[in-house]
C-alpha cells in the first residue's frame, strides 16, 4: 500500500467491533444453562429462551456457522426446519466467542466460561513461562493441561451432581489434553462412524433420569478448509451431517431435547496479494515483532520488549480498516474475551490483538504453511464466523 493510500484509511475504532454476546447467548452460557436446568450446583440460567428438561444432548458441528446453515436449506432440510418461523422451528444463533476458532470454542462450551476465563484464547498463544507458541487445538509444544485450563468442567459438576453424563466422538480424541480440559467428566466414548455416534448418544440419553451427553462432528469444518464454504465436498458434509442430527433427533428418549450447535462459521478467502497479506514477507508487519500467535482472521502479535506501542501504530496505519486492531488492554477492556481476564491468561494474550473485519487473511507463508493454503477462514468477530446455530428439538 502506498503512503496516499494510508492516508485514505482510518484504523478502525476498538469499540466498533460487534463483541460476543458472553453472559447471555454465547457458547459459553449453554452448558451452565442445561446444567442449571439439571440441578448442577453453580450453574446459572443465562440463555432465557431454553426451557427446562431432564435429559440433555448437546450436538456441536465443527464449523457449521449460522449464516452457512441458513444460506443452504436444500442440502440441509432438517435443521433448516428447526430455525424460527420456518415450520415452527425455535432455532436461532448465538455467538462462539473470541476468537471463533475450535480450541477455544470447545473449552467454552465445556467449562462454561468464556475465552479469558478458561485460558484458551486462541489457535497459538504464548506460553509465558517458556515464552514459546502453544498450538491448542494440538497441545504442542507438551504443556501441563491442569495449570493451563484449572477450572472444572461441567460435565465433571454434572458428574459429581448425580447426572448421567457422556461424550461421544472420535476415539482419537479420548486422551488428548484439550478432551481433558474442555470436555472431561462422565464416561467418554470413541466411536468412528457418525451413525454409531448418534446412536449411542441417544442410549446414553435414555440411561440417566438426568442426563447430560455431548456428541461431536468434525468434516464440515474440515472440507471448508480444504475446499471452501459451498464446494461440493463441503455441501455433500452438510447433507450428511443433516441427516445424523435427523437420526440422533428421532431416536430421541422421553423428556429429552437435542440442541445443534456449532464451535464457530467460516468463510473462503480469495487467493490473491491484497486478501492474504503475507506476514512473512511483510517488513512493516515484521518490525518489532517477536512471535505471530493466533490464525489468519485473528492475530495474536507479540512484540520485542519495548516495541509494543510502534507495533500497535504500524498495523493500525498498514490494515487500515481491514482489521479490528486493538492493545491487548484495549481488548480486555473491550470485552473481547469476556467480561474479565485472568491474571494467569493476561501475558497469553498479543500485545496487539487484530481481528479481521473484510474478506482477508494475514497468512505467514514460510512459518505456517499449511494454514496459509486454507481456503475457508474463521476466527474473528465477523457474523458469518462469529454466530453460531442453537436449534432444538424436544421430544
Ligand atoms: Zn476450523
Amino acid at each position: 500500500m502506498t503512503q496516499a493510500a494510508w492516508d485514505d484509511v482510518e484504523p478502525l475504532p476498538v469499540h466498533s467491533a460487534p463483541v460476543p454476546a458472553y453472559g447471555t447467548g454465547s457458547l459459553a452460557d449453554l452448558l451452565p444453562t442445561l446444567g442449571f436446568h439439571l440441578g448442577v450446583p453453580g450453574c446459572a440460567g443465562t440463555i432465557p429462551e431454553l426451557q427446562p428438561v431432564d435429559r440433555a444432548c448437546v450436538f456441536l458441528i465443527d464449523g457449521l456457522g449460522w449464516e452457512q446453515l441458513k444460506a443452504h436449506p436444500d442440502e440441509a432440510p432438517f435443521l433448516s426446519s428447526l430455525i424460527a418461523s420456518s415450520r415452527g422451528g425455535t432455532g436461532r444463533p448465538i455467538t462462539a466467542g473470541f476468537p471463533a476458532t475450535t480450541a477455544t470454542s470447545l473449552a467454552s462450551v465445556g467449562t462454561g466460561l468464556p475465552p479469558g476465563a478458561h485460558g484458551l484464547p486462541g489457535y497459538t498463544v504464548r506460553n509465558p513461562a517458556t515464552g514459546a507458541l502453544m498450538n491448542q487445538l494440538r497441545w504442542h509444544p507438551w504443556t501441563s493441561p491442569r495449570p493451563w485450563q484449572p477450572y472444572p468442567t461441567i460435565f465433571q459438576r454434572a458428574h459429581e451432581a448425580g447426572v448421567r453424563t457422556a461424550q461421544v466422538s472420535a476415539p482419537a480424541f479420548e486422551s488428548t489434553p484439550l478432551t481433558k480440559i474442555a470436555l472431561s467428566g462422565g464416561t467418554f466414548h470413541g466411536r468412528l462412524s457418525g451413525e454409531d455416534r448418534m446412536d449411542l448418544a441417544a442410549e446414553q440419553l435414555a440411561a440417566g433420569d438426568r442426563s447430560l451427553v455431548y456428541t461431536y462432528y468434525s468434516e464440515v469444518d474440515g472440507k471448508g478448509h480444504r475446499f471452501g464454504v459451498d464446494s461440493d465436498a463441503w455441501r455433500g458434509q452438510l447433507m450428511y451431517v443433516d441427516r445424523l442430527a435427523q437420526r440422533l433427533a428421532e431416536q430421541l428418549p422421553p423428556r429429552s431435547a437435542l440442541y445443534v450447535t456449532a464451535d464457530h462459521g467460516m468463510l473462503d478467502i480469495p487467493f490473491d496479494e491484497q486478501s492474504r497479506i503475507d506476514f512473512d514477507e511483510d517488513w512493516e508487519l515484521g518490525a518489532g515483532v517477536a512471535l505471530l500467535g493466533g490464525e489468519g482472521r485473528a492475530r495474536h502479535v507479540y512484540a520485542v520488549p519495548g516495541a509494543q506501542s510502534d507495533v500497535l501504530a504500524v498495523w493500525r496505519e498498514v490494515l487500515g480498516e481491514q482489521f479490528w486492531i486493538a492493545s491487548r488492554d484495549e481488548a480486555i477492556a473491550a470485552g473481547w474475551f469476556g467480561p474479565a481476564v485472568d491474571p494467569r491468561v493476561y501475558d497469553r494474550l498479543g500485545d496487539v490483538i487484530a481481528a479481521a473485519r473484510d474478506d482477508v487473511v494475514i497468512i505467514a507463508s514460510r512459518t505456517e504453511p499449511k494454514e496459509s493454503l486454507m481456503v475457508g477462514n474463521h476466527g474473528s468477530m465477523t457474523p458469518v464466523e462469529q454466530l453460531v446455530p442453537l436449534l432444538e428439538v424436544r421430544s
